[in-house]
């Protein structure tokens, strides 16, 4: 081998994600491509038995490799249309890979926002490069019937000394070959620009700052002290309304006048318009944004102008977390408990941990904003890991609406079985006679389908989890016309019996599935009111993204006087004419089987009331319940934070859930339904074999989707306090299950899943 010639293997991973080709591969550098190759390029190598050629990213070059020289293989070209890694984004695929246990391929493309370079946009002006009377001296010598549009372009450099090309081409009608005739002669140079795609606004009319309310003041103090000294994670506890954005505009300034840059993570980009127009107010044409629904051009655009240090803040979902800031010194995370922050697929990582990560490593700091924090950033805040400041007061005269909780079974002890309760459609009523605007809301995640008893309130759960139990069954199969049993199925510990069909508790036989939309809503009402303009906001009506926004528009200028919807509808809007807000079904999210359905109720229900009263008007809430004793229902309907955080802390702590404990789900999935639970289950006696008492661990059971395209999926819980010890066994289980011989066999993990896999 010949040391002189350096370094000449390339290790790559293949672009296939599979844990089977999940390591390095190493190829053979030609000559011609040895000075070019460096780590983090996309090269293309031909690959397994047929070798095709496949995409690869380098990961290291070297000089060695354990291989018999004549069965390496070469690498056929680098491309250079791809965007290159650099060290820091692969250091980053790094550690995703080894915190979420996803494969490398899986891990770099969560952490390259942008692919593939796109084509510059050109901005070209022509420029006049020569004196008036040249000019002149040319119009004359002109023949105006075969040189028209010569003459026509002279005339215009007369007057102007710039003309944009396009302009010139277009309107002005003048060819290409003309121009580059004029060209030639040093009439005109052409002067070429980049011009950037625009991501969203620009020419935004710019805005003096709010003077901030003396808690305002304090929280935003806190925030650049600890973001110019040792860097403490914030938390934002702020209720709806109480200007909670200001403060972040204000840290955000601080962070911009030091020189870096501000990342702001938002939930959902088609739902916060009145946000990203409020930064661009603030700080001009430095502020963009960067989610997945902009085209390939503009988002290449956005991470070149942030990589260039032409911008000072992106706004976006989680992935504009990977923003490349040359100086990164804030990131925000706005409404920090939403669940879209945590990603549904693999590596299914939470934008929490991985800002946490990134701020470390970039010594920025971090700061998360809520009316309702999470459970897990409340227990942080509280054990001290992080700063917690507190804002408890709306700003201006808007107070904080009253709370009116109805039980929903008096409701059918008294005969009403509408959706509507007596007090609701008394509230409803008096809106419609004075003009003002009623939103309704009722949750998606009903259509999990828990069971409960009409008469007393008792939902269905597994006798050996805390959990409610979903109604299986009841399908009929189009050929054969064979309607399946229905069943009622634990997802956490795979418990079934048959579906029930009277209440165990009161021997009631109202028991039902809970199954109830929008549409039923949207109908219920036009009933009720038929001259009542209804607008509803939900998967349907929103599948296009300008929707969100002319729902939202229609119902801020009063063309309607109901907005019925999903969760999507209490996210962040100001509607000051909406003094009445109706939670029409508040259990829908109580049962779902999800150690986080008290969590999610609370929140729910805490922020759809917080649209209730945002102007001078004092708002309403009706929450109507089948369940008014439920510490959610209580503590939501006095709006008090605290007094439900105790309450769940006790529940987390007494069943170990997170963050008492951290929790890892282990998913199997494989074509062959036997076999993964014979596999589900002998990995299962040999994790308590191996790690005994102090990890608990729960199945394997059946996942909440059992089947997928026909892969069968089986999953097992582990609880463990330390989450490197998690990871620790995360690492064991890969090697332990190494040996799959199965191609369509999968491992997949989710560590603190928020939702049941
Ligand atoms: P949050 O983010 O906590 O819901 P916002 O920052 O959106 O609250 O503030 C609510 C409303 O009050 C907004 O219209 C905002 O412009 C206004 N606002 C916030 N702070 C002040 C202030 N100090 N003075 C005047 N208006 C303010
Ligand atoms: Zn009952
Ligand atoms: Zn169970």
């Amino acid at each position: 081998m010949d040391l002189e010639q350096g370094k000449k293997y390339a290790g790559v991973v293949i672009d296939i994600s599979h844990e089977k080709v999940d390591r390095l591969f190493h190829y053979r550098i030609p000559e011609h491509l040895c000075g070019s190759i460096r780590e983090g390029m996309e090269v293309v190598v031909p690959f397994g038995a047929g070798n095709k050629m496949r995409k690869a990213y380098v990961m290291e070059i070297t000089d060695f490799v354990d291989f018999p020289e004549d069965k390496i293989k070469w690498v056929e070209s680098i491309n250079d249309k791809a965007i290159g890694m650099e060290q820091k984004v692969m250091s980053l695929a790094y550690w995703m890979k080894r915190q979420y246990g996803c494969t490398m391929i899986a891990a770099m493309q969560t952490v390259l926002p942008v692919k593939k370079k796109i084509k510059a946009l050109e901005c070209k002006t022509i420029v006049r490069n020569a004196a008036e009377d040249e000019i002149l001296q040319l119009i004359n010598k002109c023949n105006p019937l075969r040189q028209a549009a010569r003459l026509r372009i002279l005339k215009e450099l007369l007057v102007l000394k710039e003309l944009p090309f396009d302009l010139v081409t277009g309107k002005l009608g003048v060819s290409a070959a003309t121009i580059k005739s004029l060209e030639e002669k040093g009439v005109v140079i052409i002067r070429k620009e980049r011009e950037y795609r625009n991501a969203f606004l620009s020419g935004a009319k710019k805005t003096e700052p709010v003077a901030l309310t003396p808690l305002q003041q304090r929280a935003a103090e806190g925030i650049i002290n600890s973001f110019r000294s040792e860097k403490k994670t914030v938390l934002l506890h702020g209720i709806t309304g109480s200007g909670k954005t200001e403060v972040y505009m204000e840290a955000i300034a601080a962070c911009i006048r030091d020189g870096k840059q501000a990342i702001v993570l938002i939930p959902e980009i088609a739902l916060t318009f009145q946000t990203l127009k409020r930064f661009y107010m603030r700080f001009g044409d430095r502020v963009s944004v960067l989610h997945s629904k902009m085209s390939d051009g503009e988002r290449f655009d956005q991470y070149e102008r942030a990589k260039n240090g032409m911008l000072d803040i992106i706004i976006g979902p989680r992935s504009a977390l990977f923003a490349p800031f040359p100086n990164l010194g804030l990131i925000v995370i706005d409404e920090e408990h939403e669940s879209s922050y945590k990603s549904e697929k693999m590596p299914k990582y939470h934008a929490r941990e991985v800002a946490q990560y990134l701020c470390e490593r970039e010594d920025a700091l971090l700061v998360l904003g809520s009316a309702t924090p999470s459970v897990d950033s409340y227990y942080r805040a509280k054990k001290g890991d992080y700063l917690l400041y507190e804002l408890d007061e709306r700003i201006g005269s808007a107070k904080l609406p009253s709370v009116h909780t109805v039980d929903m079974r008096e409701e059918l002890k008294a005969g009403n079985k509408s959706f509507f309760s007596r007090k609701l459609k008394e509230l409803m009523t008096e809106r419609f006679v004075r003009g003002e605007q009623v939103m309704l809301f009722i949750n998606r995640r009903g259509y999990a389908g828990f069971v409960s008893c009409r008469e007393c309130g008792e939902v269905i759960k597994c006798p050996h989890c805390d959990v409610s139990l979903s109604q299986h069954g009841g399908n009929r199969n189009p050929y054969t016309g064979v309607v399946t049993p229905q069943s009622l199925v634990c997802h956490y510990c795979g418990y079934a019996v048959p579906m029930v069909t009277e209440c165990p508790t009161c021997k009631s036989k109202k028991v039902a599935g809970f199954r109830a939309g929008t549409q039923r809503l949207e109908e219920a009402l036009k009933a009720e009111y038929p001259s009542v303009r209804i607008l509803r906001m939900d998967a349907d009506t929103t599948k296009k993204k300008e929707d969100y926004e002319k729902i939202l528009s229609a119902f801020a200028a009063r063309e309607a006087d109901v907005l019925i919807g999903t969760q999507m509808i209490v996210k962040g809007h100001d509607f000051s004419n909406v003094t009445l807000v109706g939670v029409v079904a508040a259990d829908l999210s109580l049962f779902a089987a999800n150690y986080m359905s008290g969590e999610r109720t609370f929140q729910l229900l805490t922020q759809a009331a917080g649209r209730a009263g945002r102007g001078e008007k004092k708002g309403e809430v009706v929450i109507q319940t089948y369940q008014p004793d439920n510490y959610s229902v209580l503590h939501a309907s006095s709006q008090d934070y605290k007094a439900f955080y105790e309450e769940e802390m006790v529940y987390r702590t007494f069943a170990k859930y997170p963050p008492v404990c951290h929790m890892l789900a282990v998913q199997l999935l494989a074509g062959e339904e036997e076999r993964i639970w014979n596999r589900g289950e002998s990995l299962a006696k040999w994790l308590k074999e191996e790690y005994g008492e102090e990890a608990g661990i729960i199945g394997p059971a059946k996942g909440v989707v059992s089947k997928v395209k026909d892969i069968f999926r089986v999953v097992i819980y582990i609880k463990h306090p330390d989450m490197e010890m998690l990871i620790r066994m995360k690492d064991a289980i890969e090697e332990k299950m190494g040996e799959r011989d199965e191609k369509k066999e999968v491992l997949q993990f989710d560590f603190d899943p928020i939702n049941m896999m």
